[in-house]
């Protein structure tokens, strides 16, 4: 597969899991509920978390990243899954007591270094209806789902962002997170895992 560019945008999905919005407190939305992520927040599996003083409460989310494989608008659910390029484990790292003070999430998931994305697998190698993910804080496991979990599924995500806005080659879409999500503090070791896909670690370091 040819070098993908850079994502131009990384589009998320918020409480696509019913359990992980339950835990948070919040109702299931009525359509599938984006928001954005900045391309600079992007690190490598290795590279550190680095907690930002602007906050107490930083978390982690364990999520299934798609990868868009080239320029998709208007795509049929049908179609969609031809416009992936893979899938790789990925980190929303959330500033939780930030994202309520804000209203607006966009400081809460966009600091640097707060979406750690791991290699892509492509397609034809993997289910992507079977597709589940590991969340581990040094070592023991503290979120797991499953795509059958989602509240909507790959394709209906790829048709509903793609009505919305044009996905370039290289852009990424976080699928949501399962329960369980929680704190990381400073010497922590996080790693999301899709079995049979990757595995994405990363050590947590004050800034
Ligand atoms: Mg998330």
């Amino acid at each position: 597969m040819a070098a993908l560019p850079r994502a131009s945008k990384i589009v998320c999905v918020g409480r696509n899991y019913l359990e992980h919005a339950r835990e948070l407190g919040n109702e299931m939305p009525e359509r599938p509920l984006l928001f954005l992520k900045p391309p600079s927040a992007l690190v490598h599996s290795g590279d550190p978390i680095v907690l930002p003083p602007e906050s107490q409460q930083v978390e982690h989310e364990g999520e299934i990243a798609v990868v868009i494989g080239g320029t998709a608008r208007h795509v049929r659910e049908s179609e969609a899954m031809g416009y992936v390029a893979g899938f790789a484990p990925l980190n929303d790292v959330t500033a939780r007591d930030l994202q309520k003070t804000d209203g607006q999430w966009t400081r809460a998931k966009g600091f640097d270094s707060f979406c750690p994305l791991g290699d892509l697998v492509p397609p034809d190698e993997v289910n992507p209806s079977q597709l589940e993910v590991i969340c581990r804080v040094n070592g023991e496991v503290r979120q797991r789902g499953a795509a059958s979990q989602m509240a909507w599924g790959i394709p209906a995500l790829i048709a509903y962002i793609s009505g919305i806005m044009t996905l370039e080659a290289g852009d990424v879409i976080a699928t949501g997170t399962p329960a369980g999500v929680g704190p990381l503090r400073p010497g922590d070791s996080v790693e999301v895992e899709i079995p049979g896909v990757g595995l994405l670690r990363n050590p947590v370091k004050s800034a």
